[in-house]
């Protein structure tokens, strides 16, 4: 999946099946991205000097990365995206639903020939 920070992704399953959030951090090592509101918890504090009032923190946990879809800017719907060469050479995702590209993955020429 060709996901970046501050994309818009929708949740495809689980709990926050069809949520809608910004990317916030992604773990590409663990497969794994946090959501803006996808996926909370709520964490329990006790009262600490850091926290005087203690109470609950709400935090979001990772999710898996294919459970969910990079919302297109263009049509606005959860699709799957592919990747295509440009004249230039660089490389961007598209959107496979209408087509439309939703930036550059790769800048033009030297990805091309370092491409294994
Ligand atoms: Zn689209």
């Amino acid at each position: 999946m060709r996901i970046r920070t501050n994309d818009i992704v929708q949740v495809i399953t689980g709990d926050d099946r069809g949520v809608r959030g910004k990317v916030l951090k992604i773990n590409r090592a663990a497969g794994k991205l946090i959501v803006e509101g996808v996926n909370r918890v709520y964490k329990h504090v006790r009262r600490s000097q850091r926290n005087p009032q203690g109470g609950r923190l709400s935090k979001e946990m990772p999710v898996q990365i294919s459970n969910v879809l990079l919302i297109c800017p263009k049509c606005g719907q959860p699709s799957r995206t592919g990747a295509r060469f440009l004249d230039d050479g660089s490389k961007e995702r598209y959107c496979k639903k209408c087509g439309a590209g939703s930036g550059e993955i790769a800048p033009p020429r030297r990805a091309r020939s370092s491409q294994k």
